[in-house]
């Protein structure tokens, strides 16, 4: 794009294309291929030394998904990104990426159940111990840390506590240590650029928002190429010790000629060419159509989000509402400091007939979909106590603030009116358990 503008609204139609030269296609083409024809062999020969950067093979990039990786960072105002197959592999890979066995992470409670599960059990299992700490007190991850910490984790606004995460105040802390912040900004997108506060590299489901239409399960990477990753070279031997995967080279240092790039270059060149979880070039091109009308969209999820939270607020049978908007002291502080333009479209409630209000509730719904998913432009409904967070124990359940009453919500862009109606329907319902 030749104008520098950073606004949002325009950089969803314009960063990354502009029509194609050959066709002068405007709609960003579907590259539906595996492979890329080399100019000669010394072009092959130079591509695979990262001597030069183009294209090799589906796996580790395509045209299609650079469209959507270029304009994600611009949206960021990251340097560069990296799309993968789900936002569990844009999680895993973004810690896999520092960490390894023998490593520690340390992450906020307050995380999406799949996270916690991957975190708890998965990268345990695979020698990577992640510590979980309470975010109301920032001063938690420094008290976790050790010289074997790689990175802190938490979400920007996490279902389904959805209290906003004190990103800038856990920056600071990890910084002069050498540790970087990652952020979830799934259920922010728009509202909140984490790298702004100080986030090193930001993580997404694009599944949610970002694609919006509930089409296409996929993730992101973003580097904000912020962060100083030789300040203190032990902490980052990934990134600054002799890759034997790719000649003994250090990345750190391989990747200077290039800009501070030195973290995503790594996630692409050895994770994804080893481990695969690939964006399909189709995907992509959808993730790019939904991404197109991202703000407009964030704008109606928010205010029927806070209408929806307002009304809830004085019904029958709701003993508690969970939106950013109704927050108060530092929670709501954190809200109006790291939100701009909304409060997002998550909400949670607790019903005061618990585990089973809560299923008849959800049972009695007629516009609001029943389904595992957040973020799509239809509302949403979901139990977590029996679904999301059913395979957490009783005690992790507690832990990220599941209870049996408690529903969540995914508010979408239909009427307000109509929203409302539905839900009017479904809590008289649940009154009658
Ligand atoms: N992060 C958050 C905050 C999520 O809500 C989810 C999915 O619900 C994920 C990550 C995982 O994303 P995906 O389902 O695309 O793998």
């Amino acid at each position: 794009m030749t104008t520098k503008s950073i606004h949002p609204e325009t950089l969803v139609l314009h960063a990354g294309w502009r029509a194609d030269p050959t066709t002068g296609s405007v709609a960003v083409p579907i590259h539906q291929t595996t492979s890329y024809q080399f100019r000669s062999p010394e072009h092959a020969e130079n591509l695979f030394a990262l001597k030069e950067l183009g294209n090799i093979y589906t796996r580790i990039m395509n045209p299609t998904t650079a469209v959507l990786e270029e304009r994600l960072a611009a949206i960021e105002g990251g340097v560069a990104a990296l799309a993968v197959a789900s936002g569990q592999a844009a999680s895993a890979f973004s810690i896999q990426n520092l960490a390894r066995a023998g490593d520690n992470i340390v992450s906020s409670t307050d995380l999406y159940g799949g996270t916690w599960n991957l975190f708890a059990n998965t990268l345990k299992d695979q020698g990577i111990d992640v510590r979980f700490v309470d975010p109301s007190d920032p001063e938690n991850f420094r008290r976790a840390t050790d010289d074997k910490t790689r990175a802190y984790y938490a979400e920007t606004l996490p279902n389904p506590k959805l209290v906003v995460f004190p990103i800038a105040e856990v920056a600071a802390i990890g910084r002069p240590l050498g540790i970087p912040l990652i952020i979830d900004n799934t259920a922010a997108p728009i509202l909140c650029r984490p790298f702004d506060h100080g986030a090193a590299i930001v993580v997404y489901s694009t599944t949610k928002y970002i694609g919006g239409h509930g089409t296409s399960i996929g993730g992101m990477i973003i580097d904000g190429g912020n962060f100083d990753w030789f300040r203190n070279k032990e902490r980052q031997p990934m990134l600054n010790t002799p890759d034997r995967s790719y000649h003994g080279a250090i990345w750190a240092e391989a990747t200077k000629p290039l800009g501070p790039v030195a973290y995503i270059i790594r996630a692409r060149v050895v994770l994804l060419r080893d481990l695969g979880a690939a964006l399909s070039p189709m995907n992509a091109f959808q993730i790019i159509q939904g991404l197109e009308t991202l703000p407009l969209r964030m704008e109606r999820h928010c205010s029927n989000a806070t209408t929806v939270a307002k009304f809830l607020s004085g019904q029958q049978g709701v003993t508690k509402v969970i939106h950013p908007s109704l927050a108060t002291g530092s929670a709501r502080e954190r809200a109006d400091r790291y939100l701009h333009g909304g409060y997002g479209g998550l909400l949670g409630f607790e019903l005061a007939g618990g585990r089973e209000a809560g299923v008849k509730f959800i049972e009695s719904l007629k516009l609001f979909y029943h389904v595992a998913n957040i973020g799509d432009v239809r509302s949403l409904a979901i139990h977590p106590a029996s679904t999301t967070h059913s395979q957490l124990s009783a005690d992790e359940q507690a832990m990220t603030g599941v209870t049996g009453g408690y529903v969540r919500l995914s508010i979408g862009i239909e009427h307000i009116d109509d929203i409302i109606g539905d839900l009017t329907h479904a809590l008289n319902a649940a009154q009658t358990v």
